[in-house]
């Protein structure tokens, strides 16, 4: 056995300047060697520089920027050794630390405070007087038939990325120019599947996405989701959602759809029935804590199977301390626990562990926000705090606002709309954000996530002072804009109705819709009265009349035109809401189930309603709310029917 040249030392020992004799040497062992494992590594070399500290990593790389993967793949990061942060060679000689690739710590010992490591030169049990589990997380394996196929790929190591370049370039490659590009199948659209069907795209595969979910990122609230959807088949992606991968067999002659013989490549089945061909598939439907370890030490376990830890990343014994993927954390909004697997909290974890670990002060666990970001082609989505589906499951009563401001101010050329969510509880207190846009997603969003751990409210947001200059923003920020609608809604100034609310509003109320005639032609709510919001003053009668006692519902196309109308109604005594997001959240929330198209198959009535086209000239157009255009063109008047025919 390995020991420690001196068990144990105190926590914090005397500069080395100052003690008479040579300071103990603590012996600190840390198996994980990547992201926090390697920050509590460096750190605790940083408060102690007498410490052995020895990092065990099973892989062959340790200080790898597993975030960077996709970016490698894609061929944006062209150079592989970017990827790889540090070696062993690098550590050891600046941070003066003992890393051991390809070993595996297999067993850990609480009472004899030894961990078991299994090398290539055998197996090995080292003594610790501190340990560190930072052994991350390991790749759930969906029940697929076929999952072990040479054709099937992960995405979370070099290796891995190592793997799926070559396999790309040697297809390419094998089939020439100007032929049939490879064919991949994705399964699983999260953070990381989105980036391995960017990555794939840019390497011109052609890419099916498959998810279980009815929408893609299933964490992003259903109404956003369809923007990403739309930006990905933009791009050539098929998307395949609420639909699984069943089988993923060799494509052959047995009547399966692909070449005539085994040539590596597969036909994956889904749940729909469709039947994929592929060159390739990406299988990344989640990970889940890799605490077997931990487990097998008799150490509490928390949900998910996550190791449990307190706020200074102690587990239940005194001597063992995780990080990172494997360990259970509590949302900071909903109070639920289970593991957030992101690299921020990881790295900030390690940290904090390395200064428990040698007697340091740390600053205590917060409960994680789960904030995260990832581009899909032209777009970014990003997530702080609770979404609107998880304060459902919480039970937490919420006011949700939809916002589509520009990313910068409007007059300044190329303003980028964003597609904001936010959350605020009754007591005005800022539950969670969400957004989708071109640009300035991610300042919004870190602007949120820090107001969110600052507990903020709305009052607190229409307050922020943002740096402001026309192209970067606006004298109004979106942050801002947000805090003054929350501040509107939960003061009962202005009413709002959601879009999932269409169908009951359409039956209990008028609809009312201000936009201009314009925007009305491409699409209304059926049997919504059309007044625009300029003329409203002067045809409050015809609302009245309209209504008959019943509430009134506007909407505009983002909600700024009808918050004006709303408050003219109210004025007026008339009992009005305003939809939140207006016709942009409608369409989007419809959208995230299939919307009400002009068909004569649809058993009720379409809701909403989008011109018919004339299906010979494609020009003259109709209001075909519920009828294909052949229906329409036989039932309006001669004199509007089209005049090609
Ligand atoms: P890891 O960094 O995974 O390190 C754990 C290490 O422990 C592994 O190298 C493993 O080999 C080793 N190990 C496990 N068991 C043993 C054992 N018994 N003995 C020895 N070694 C062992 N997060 C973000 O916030 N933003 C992103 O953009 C992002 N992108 C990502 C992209 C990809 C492709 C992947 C895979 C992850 C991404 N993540 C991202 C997640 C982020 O990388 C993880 O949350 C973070 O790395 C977790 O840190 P960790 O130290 O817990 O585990």
């Amino acid at each position: 056995m390995e020991t420690p040249p001196a068990l144990p030392a105190p926590a914090l020992a005397a500069p080395a300047h100052l003690a008479s004799t040579p300071p103990a040497r603590r012996r600190i062992v840390i198996v994980g060697g990547v992201a926090g494992g390697m920050s509590a590594a460096a750190r605790a070399r940083r408060n102690d520089e007498h410490a052995e500290i020895i990092v065990l990593e099973q892989s062959e790389h340790v200080s790898f920027a597993n975030c960077g993967l996709p970016y490698h793949l894609s061929g944006e990061i062209d150079r592989r050794d970017a990827l790889l942060l540090h070696t062993p060679e690098s550590l050891a000689s600046t941070l003066a630390l003992d890393v051991r690739t390809r070993a595996r710590a297999t067993a850990v010992d609480p009472a004899a405070q030894t961990v078991t490591v299994a090398t290539p030169d055998g197996e090995q049990v080292l003594a610790y007087d501190a340990l560190l589990l930072a052994p991350g997380a390991v790749a759930v394996r969906p029940p697929i038939e076929g999952l072990d196929h040479p054709a099937v790929h992960a995405l979370r190591t070099i290796p891995d990325v190592d793997a799926l370049r070559a396999e790309v370039e040697r297809i390419t490659a094998a089939r020439g120019a100007g032929a049939e590009p490879p064919r991949a199948v994705v399964v699983g659209a999260g953070f990381i599947g989105l980036e391995a069907v960017e990555a794939l795209s840019a390497r011109g595969v052609a890419v099916e996405l498959v998810e279980l979910a009815d929408h893609v990122l299933p964490p992003l609230d259903a109404e956003l989701a369809p923007l990403l959807a739309d930006e990905l088949t933009a791009h050539g992606v098929g998307l395949h959602l609420g639909t699984s991968a069943q089988s993923i067999r060799p494509a052959g002659p047995a009547g399966a759809p692909g070449p005539s013989e085994d040539d590596g490549r597969v036909v994956v089945a889904l749940s729909d029935g469709t039947l994929l061909p592929a060159d390739l598939v990406v299988v990344n439907v989640g990970v889940r804590p890799a605490s077997d370890l931990a487990r097998d030490a008799g150490l509490e376990l928390g949900r998910g199977g996550a190791i449990r830890v307190d706020a200074d990343q102690r587990t239940s014994d005194p001597r063992i301390w995780a990080v990172g993927d494997a360990v259970e954390v509590v949302q900071a909004v909903t109070g639920t626990t289970g593991p957030v697997p992101l690299a921020g909290p990881a790295n900030r974890q390690g940290r904090r562990a390395a200064d428990a670990m040698t007697g340091r002060r740390t600053t205590p666990q917060a409960p994680v926000l789960g904030t995260a970001i990832v581009r899909v082609f032209g777009l970014t989505a990003a997530v702080t705090g609770a979404s609107q589906a998880a304060l459902g499951r919480a039970g937490i009563e919420h006011e949700a606002v939809h916002l589509h401001p520009a990313h910068h101010a409007g007059y300044f050329p190329g303003a980028d709309p964003i597609h904001l969510v936010a959350s605020f509880g009754m007591d005005g207190r800022l539950l969670g954000a969400q957004a989708v846009g071109g640009s300035g997603v991610d300042k919004r969003i870190d602007v949120l996530a820090t107001a969110l751990r600052a507990q903020m409210t709305a009052d607190d947001l229409a307050e922020l002072e943002l740096a402001y200059a026309p192209p970067y923003g606006s004298a109004k920020d979106p942050v801002n804009m947000l805090g003054f609608v929350a501040q509107n809604v939960l003061s009962g100034a202005m009413p709002q109705w959601q879009a999932w609310q269409l169908e009951e509003a359409v039956q209990t109320s008028l609809v009312l819709d201000v936009r201009s005639a314009a925007e009305v032609a491409r699409g209304h709510v059926r049997g919504a009265l059309h007044i625009p919001h300029t003329e409203l003053r002067a045809r409050l009668d015809e609302v009245v009349a309209a209504a008959a006692g019943r509430p009134v519902k506007v909407h505009c196309a983002s909600g700024v035109r009808s918050h004006l109308a709303t408050r003219i109604l109210l004025a007026h005594g008339i009992d009005a809401s305003n939809l939140s997001g207006g016709w942009l959240t409608l369409e989007a929330a419809r959208r995230a189930t299939p919307p009400h198209t002009a068909s004569p198959t649809t058993p009720e009535e379409p809701v909403m309603c989008y011109p018919v086209a004339c299906p010979t000239c494609g020009k003259t157009t109709w209001d075909g709310c519920g009828m294909h255009a052949e229906d329409v063109m036989s039932s309006v008047e001669p004199s509007q029917r089209c005049t090609c025919r």
